[in-house]
């Protein structure tokens, strides 16, 4: 990471340039909490701008083969790789997430969403419906300018996992990234710029939700927004673009039940569990928080689990044994630690962790907290039913196999789970039942970018992935032709 602060700008038209505010704010390392970068401070000004460079971009982008569109992501998947381990550093330093974690997963992932989405393009195809005389085809087209607005947990990761679909399907993009993780997509600014991608097809509008993300949802000219964040967010969201008739995909929140069966393979889940309750100190979407389990394994299980969290290395991010980095902000911890108090005063009992750790300058100064293992809530507490998305999960016996699915069904959200089992039927049976988006059975983020990923209930509105996210991105017309 370079100790010079980093001046970002807005991309727009193909060029790096100040905000119309000339104004910016600090980035932190929430790590640290020193100033890595400025973030420019767009508005609504900015988001015009970046408007007017995607509509002029608009026709010669969307007149281009797919082919020619593939080859173009292809190259922006090469680049990504081949700056694999500055892209990840940025983004260690921006999120506090391990550095591991950013090499392993994030960034590669990045890669790959574009690979994967050059592939769908080459490979697309439209329906043909035939009956005698007539002749039904589908046409696609692309929508137009399209926003992309993105949250800090993974930044490179979810702002490619949109941009990739929405430029192979002749779209031209204004991207809107958290105000806290700046870095990573200016970085992608930079790479799509260099491999040729036109000017104007990719335009990236830095600043502040309320300010920039608001004016993106209103613009008239903004075909579809693509919106991955929180539930209340996403609800504004919704409120500011229903009126318009604009396209929207919505990826919200959770707060995600692992159901444990007795007849599971105990070591394998214990592991899985707490992979899936902690990774990234728990802010994924996915992550499995509410941990239930089958009352006659339930104290061995505690038992094992708290001892793998309790064992669990917070650190420095950049250090190679690091298993938990930091929040995302001070404020953050905060929140999550103001869920820690009411857990308890709601009469839950902290097995492990529940405090900041004890750490050396200057990560003494960072947004660290222990991983923590909570037990002895009812499901209707709030800790239990609201999402914390820190590094907390909590404990909960079930009876029988109707309980676990009451109990897991049982919140607002409704976006994955997890099943730990060796019976396949009540696999299956269960799987059936959940009220999720996504089933994960003996495995959490096993991901394949062809199914359909999404939530249902609270947790979001429409599929990405694989064809889902083609056809977002893109009209289905029909022409029927009588012969
Ligand atoms: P957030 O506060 O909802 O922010 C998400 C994005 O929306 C950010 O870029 C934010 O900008 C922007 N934004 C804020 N106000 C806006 C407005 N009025 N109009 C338009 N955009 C606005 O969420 P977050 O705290 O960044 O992310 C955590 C949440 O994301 C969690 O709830 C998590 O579950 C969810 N998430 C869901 C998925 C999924 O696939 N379902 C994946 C990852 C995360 P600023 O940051 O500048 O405010």
């Amino acid at each position: 990471m370079t100790k010079a602060l980093r001046e970002l700008g807005q991309f727009i038209g193909g060029s790096f340039l100040p905000p119309h505010s000339g104004a910016s704010f600090p980035d932190l390392d929430p790590a640290t909490g020193r100033e890595i970068a400025r973030v420019p401070q767009g508005g609504a000004e900015d988001v015009e701008a970046a408007v007017t460079a995607a509509e002029a971009a608009a026709p010669g982008w969307a007149a281009k083969a797919p082919a020619e569109r593939a080859r173009l992501l292809d190259a922006v998947a090469d680049r990504i790789e081949a700056r694999l381990d500055e892209l990840a550093e940025l983004e260690s330093h921006d999120t506090g997430k391990p550095l591991s974690l950013a090499k392993a997963i994030d960034i590669p992932r990045a890669a790959a969403n574009f690979r994967f989405f050059a592939g769908a393009v080459r490979h697309d195809e439209t329906a043909c419906h035939t009956t005698p005389g007539v002749i039904n085809y589908t046409l696609r087209r692309p929508l137009g300018v399209v926003g992309l607005i993105t949250p800090w947990n993974l930044p490179l990761y979810l702002l490619t996992w949109k941009t990739a679909p929405a430029l192979a399907m002749g779209n031209t993009v204004i991207a809107k990234p958290s105000e806290l993780t700046p870095l990573t997509a200016h970085a992608l600014a930079e790479i799509l710029r260099e491999v040729g991608v036109p000017a104007g097809v990719f335009n990236l509008v830095q600043g502040y939700g309320a300010e920039v993300g608001q004016a993106l949802v209103e613009h008239p000219r903004v075909k579809a927004i693509s919106f991955t964040g929180g539930t209340v967010t996403g609800a504004r969201v919704a409120a500011t673009a229903a009126p318009q008739f604009k396209k929207l995909s919505l990826e919200l929140g959770g707060k995600n039940p692992t159901l444990v069966f007795a007849d599971c393979d105990l070591e394998q889940t214990l592991d899985g569990v707490v992979r899936a309750g902690f990774t990234n100190q728990g802010q994924v979407c996915l992550c499995g928080s509410r941990i239930l389990i089958e009352e006659s394994i339930y104290p061995e299980f505690r038992d094992g689990l708290v001892a793998r969290v309790g064992g669990m290395k917070v650190g420095p991010p950049q250090a190679v044994d690091t298993q938990l980095g930091a929040l995302i902000s001070q404020g953050h911890r905060e929140k999550v630690e103001g869920y820690l108090a009411l857990a308890q005063e709601e009469g839950g009992t902290i097995l492990t962790g529940g405090a900041r750790p004890t750490l050396p300058p200057p990560y003494d100064a960072g947004a660290f907290l222990q991983p923590t293992v909570i037990d002895g809530l009812g499901h209707e507490c709030r800790a239990v039913q609201e999402e914390i998305f820190g590094p907390v999960v909590t404990l909960h016996p079930f009876k029988d196999e109707e309980q676990a699915l009451a109990l897991a069904n049982g919140v607002q959200f409704g976006l994955s789970a997890s099943v730990w089992t060796r019976d396949l039927a009540r696999a299956h049976r269960v799987s059936a039942a959940l009220e999720t988006g996504m089933v994960w059975v003996n495995t959490w983020l096993l991901r394949d970018l062809r199914v359909p990923f999404g939530g249902i209930k609270d947790s979001g509105v429409g599929r990405e992935g694989g064809r889902y996210s083609l056809e977002f991105f893109s009209e289905a017309r029909n022409v029927c032709i009588k012969l």
